[in-house]
């Protein structure tokens, strides 16, 4: 039996209902039933409208399942750029996405500030040329965040044609989007929703179906099952293209249920007051502190910290009270530390967490 309690940046803790809906899921077979069956189909229209609902997702918006976030990266470039993307890079994940759309021979122009660094969004020039924009709302790496206001501020900087791609992957239902103002968002459930890793999720508008189809029309490869046009002709009738992750899907449905009982504002108030006790710990420890400067751009939803304890002696310790951090990113692995703070981590095991890591002073 492992009781253990991850606050690691993804997979992390699942949701606390997620057992009980894997007990039913068993029961009913959800593992077996057929991808084109009417119970799949309610399966997968259930999981569609908890989503528009806990997000308050426009019409105008399509809500796509494919494999990862991953996956959207590179479906964006193929179906969204002819040839050239804009990308702000401060973290390894959005400097993957600027890879991605160079490996996909773009043009992959990037604004790239340090790691552990938000963006002056005042002073950024994005190129008229750019048919894509990717944000980055969280860049779990490094713990910063780009504030909603100022993801807001793209549309007038971008050009009008231009497409706004915001990675939500870690934050995801914290951030109050304008949907108005962006034209797609992406996640994977295994950070915020609290589910086992397989599953990705990608909201476009009408302007990102458009570009695809236009670039379609004009004779250049969008690739291949998983093109918007073919997404969508699916999506109309609750299906997939191919044999999807149906445990999974079932299980978002499920959880969204609980999260809409819950109400998105009751769960953005939790997820600040949790973030508020952890930085209000981290500025007054001494062995620890916040490892982004900027107040503005530290994440609420991945907590990054500098440690005078190397990282993996830090989980030693945790490890005898049943808890686990994430340990630093790449070169930062024992020098810093990453708390989630997710919609399953609740209040009491946050404040159990600040506990045992303050033993660590002396
Ligand atoms: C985890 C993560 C990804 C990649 O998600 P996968 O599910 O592994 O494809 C992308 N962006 C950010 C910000 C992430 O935290």
């Amino acid at each position: 039996m492992n009781n253990k309690v991850y606050f690691t940046p993804g997979p992390s803790e699942l949701y606390p209902t997620v057992p009980q809906h894997m007990q039913e899921a068993m029961a009913q077979k959800i593992g077996t039933i057929s991808h084109r069956s009417k119970q799949f189909q309610e399966i997968y229209a259930g999981a569609e409208s908890g989503l528009r609902k806990l997000l308050q997702l426009p019409d105008e918006y399509e809500v796509f399942f494919v494999a990862s976030a991953t996956e959207v990266w590179e479906r964006a470039i193929q179906n969204n750029v002819q040839r050239e993307s804009f990308h702000l890079v401060n973290g390894s994940f959005s400097k993957r996405f600027y890879e991605t759309a160079k490996e996909l021979g773009r043009e992959a122009q990037l604004h790239e500030v340090p790691f552990g660094q938000g963006f002056d969004v005042e002073s950024i020039n994005v190129p008229e040329t750019a048919e894509l924009v990717a944000l980055i709302q969280n860049e779990t790496s490094s713990g910063a965040c780009l504030p909603v206001e100022d993801i807001n501020r793209f549309r007038e900087k971008a050009s009008d044609d231009a497409l706004i791609y915001v990675d939500a992957v870690s934050s995801l239902p914290y951030p109050a989007f304008d949907y108005t103002l962006v034209d797609s968002v992406y996640f994977s459930v295994q950070k915020c929703f609290g589910l086992p890793a397989g599953l990705g999720v990608w909201l476009v508008n009408d302007r990102c179906m458009a570009k695809a189809r236009a670039l379609q029309e004009s004779g250049l490869s969008i690739g291949s099952y998983h093109t918007l046009p073919t997404l969508l002709e699916k999506a109309l009738v609750s299906q997939t293209v191919e044999t999807p992750n149906v445990l999974n899907i079932y299980l978002l449905g499920k959880v969204l249920e609980d999260m809409n009982r819950k109400g998105v504002a009751t769960i953005r108030q939790e997820t600040e007051a949790k973030a508020a006790q952890i930085y209000t710990f981290l500025e007054q420890s001494t062995v620890f502190s916040p490892a982004v400067e900027n107040p503005k751009h530290r994440s609420k939803t991945t907590i990054v910290a500098n440690t005078s304890i190397p990282a993996s002696e830090v989980n030693s310790h945790l490890a005898k009270y049943d808890l686990q951090v994430g340990s630093g990113y790449g070169k930062y692995k024992d020098s810093q530390i990453r708390i989630a703070n997710f919609p399953a981590h609740s209040m009491e095991q946050v404040e159990r967490l600040l506990e045992k890591l303050r033993e660590l002073e002396n």
